[in-house]
């Protein structure tokens, strides 16, 4: 059985389909939460998110979820719904979606069931998946302007490789740093923290695109009031 084509819930709506081609857009939107580039000048280094910043992956996400929580007969074998999914399961590590979503079964079940689904969800994105609008025309930008880069996600590694290879960003990317390898993933701040380590940059100078509430409180104890912007508010 197919999921329902994924959209975002209704209270979502305001926050438009993710898009990055319209760059000055986006940076209206960044003054409406009170942050701009400007208070980041010179700006220096730009980090992003994978899922859901660069491409709309969500949707496999989701599918994957849906269809392999009713083989286990989650909640009395009743479909997950795309609130359910937003609420609980987007942007969370894996390793804390095992304590969400299983809370009764040991944890080696639980990531076996999580890797399992990481499998099916690679092979729908690696069917359908496409780009964000406008990411190739925001890459030449900080491509253009020498500005360090670094991706900063809490998906396993596999995932993450076939995304940035699918996109065409592995020369792109300086490093990619998982929450898998830090000692806490998103929503600690540790990822972030690591990457501007790594790009020897600093937060006052750098500029994060999220879309989870997870990374968005990683990305948030990482800054200050300024220096990022978010597609989605939840
Ligand atoms: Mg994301």
């Amino acid at each position: 059985m197919r999921p329902p084509s994924f959209s975002p819930p209704s209270h979502q709506a305001r926050h438009l389909k993710p898009s990055l081609c319209d760059f000055s857009f986006r940076l209206c939107l960044a003054h409406g939460f009170g942050c701009s580039l400007s208070s980041l000048a010179p700006l220096e280094a730009i980090l992003f998110d994978i899922d859901g910043t660069l491409c709309d992956s969500d949707p496999f996400h989701y599918h994957a979820f849906y269809e392999m929580l009713q083989e286990v007969s989650f909640n009395g074998g009743v479909p997950i719904t795309e609130e359910f999914f937003m609420e609980k399961i987007h942007g969370k590590h894996n390793d804390q979606l095992c304590g969400i979503l299983f809370p009764d079964w040991d944890f080696e079940r639980a990531i076996k069931f999580m890797n399992n689904k990481e499998a099916m969800f690679r092979r729908l994105a690696a069917e359908n998946l496409q780009p964000l609008n406008g990411l190739k025309k925001l890459c030449q930008w900080i491509e253009d302007r020498s500005l360090k880069r670094a991706a900063v996600t809490n998906a396993p590694r596999p995932n993450a490789e076939l995304l940035i290879s699918m996109l065409s960003l592995a020369d792109f990317f300086e490093i990619v740093i998982l929450g898998n390898e830090c000692e806490r993933a998103k929503p600690f701040p540790d990822p972030y923290l690591k990457g501007l380590r790594a790009l020897e940059v600093s937060p006052k100078h750098t500029f994060a695109f999220e879309d989870s509430v997870s990374g968005i409180k990683a990305r948030g104890c990482s800054w200050d009031s300024s220096g990022g912007i978010s597609y989605k508010e939840h």
